[in-house]
């Protein structure tokens, strides 16, 4: 297997055309657009609940909504995408604008992420005919979520002419959709870089106070490697779960508000006095050198230092491993094969771990022989995609 390749946004269009035109036959072709990218985080893992920093990149691969208005006071909405349970559940959704009835959670579920943020759109929305096609694989960690709310959102701007002009509105919206009708509490980083990205930049989000700042990544010469580990362990909700509650008593510990305000010197000093167990100071320890880094990498990017961002990448991985628990066997395989290859600046897990992908930063010249090293040694049948940071969310008004 070598590296995956994705439909560009063009090839999307050009389907999605096709495919509306067969669910939605004999009307008028689709004239409005919203598009939301998928994304990955660089470094910075475990830390936005924490209040720290992130910084993730808007990727290549998109989800489009396609479609247009229909006169009526109905929404109907169709997903191309094969990953839905078809068995079970429909690629069709249908529902009324929420001015007739409030929205509710209901099946197929993934229709769920789009009525969510139409429930929190801030005007009256209007029926409409849509078909949705992605680029970004359902449940990698490369969050199709994200991407589809956006997605969503952006179509939403499209076919009302209400556009947002503040775009943390916009974020804060599509994150609410996830935790009110998609029941997953996460984090703003995904919805945020998938509004925000900008082509050949990564972006530093300070979680605390949303302020963010992109960071140019110009060199040519070098690629971001995404290795799905087509593995995905079960403890993983349960440990998540756990490492928060983890980080909450090293923070009443430390008597902080949250490990953001704390230091190595406080907690080696806790540790000293014997206030602190072995494994909540390995948690904090993670979590405290992490917010460092975070902010060292975007530093040391923003200067061209690609070779020291790589040994970053590589210090957050042995962290997450050694002090915060939360890799497994198969991604430290993963980095260990990658790191051999001469080329290789730096290999890390990206997500909550237990699983999903890995990410790699490498010379692209030698993008093809990692994934050769990887593939005769890795035996789960990984994913590969090469990236650079691309742009964020987009609307299009008229097709
Ligand atoms: P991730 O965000 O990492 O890809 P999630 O479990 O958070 O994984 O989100 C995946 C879910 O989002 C899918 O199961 C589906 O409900 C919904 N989804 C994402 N993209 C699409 C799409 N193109 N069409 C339909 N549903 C989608
Ligand atoms: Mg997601």
């Amino acid at each position: 297997m070598s590296v995956t390749q994705t439909d560009t946004m063009e090839e999307l269009i050009k389907k999605g055309f096709e495919f509306f035109d067969k669910h939605f036959p004999g009307g008028k072709k689709p004239d409005k657009m919203g598009v939301g990218p998928g994304r990955v985080n660089l470094i910075g893992e475990h830390t936005d609940y924490n209040e720290g920093y992130v910084l993730p990149m808007a990727l290549p691969m998109v989800t489009i909504m396609l479609g247009r208005t229909n006169d009526t006071d109905t929404c109907r909405v169709v997903t191309a995408s094969s990953d839905i349970d078809c068995a079970k559940e429909s690629n069709y959704a249908e529902f009324k604008i929420p001015s007739i009835k409030p929205l509710s959670v209901g099946v197929p579920k993934w229709a769920n992420y789009v009525k969510g943020v139409i429930a929190c759109f801030q005007s009256i929305v209007v029926g409409f005919d849509a078909v949705i096609l992605s680029s970004v694989p359902l449940g990698g960690g490369l969050s199709s979520s994200a991407s589809l709310e956006v997605a969503t959102y952006s179509f939403i701007e499209a076919i009302t002419g209400n556009k947002t002009t503040q775009l943390v509105k916009k974020v804060m919206v599509c994150q609410n959709a996830e935790h009110m009708f998609a029941g997953v509490p996460c984090g703003i980083m995904d919805q945020f870089i998938s509004v925000m990205g900008v082509d050949g930049h990564a972006l530093l989000i300070d979680c605390k106070t949303l302020q963010h700042e992109l960071v140019p990544f110009t060199d040519t010469n070098y690629l971001f490697l995404i290795t799905n580990s087509n593995i995905h362990h079960e403890l993983s909700d349960g440990q998540y779960q756990l490492r928060r509650f983890q980080c909450e008593e090293a923070s009443d510990l430390l008597n902080v508000t949250s490990l953001r305000s704390a230091t190595l010197d406080n907690l080696n000093r806790a540790r000293d006095e014997g206030k602190i167990n072995l494994v909540i100071y390995k948690r904090a320890k993670h979590v405290i050198t992490e917010i460092e880094r975070t902010k060292t990498a975007a530093n040391v990017l923003s200067q061209g230092d690609y070779k020291k961002f790589g040994e970053l990448m590589n210090e957050s991985h042995n962290s997450l491993r050694d002090d915060f628990e939360v890799s497994c066997r198969e991604l430290d395989q993963l980095v260990e094969l990658a790191r051999k290859v001469p080329g290789v600046l730096g290999s890390r897990m990206t997500g909550g771990g237990f699983g999903g992908c890995t990410i790699t930063l490498v010379e692209r010249n030698i993008v093809d022989l990692v994934v050769d090293i990887i593939n005769s040694e890795y035996k789960q049948d990984p994913k590969f995609y090469v990236v650079s940071p691309s742009c964020g969310a987009k609307i299009f008004t008229s097709l």
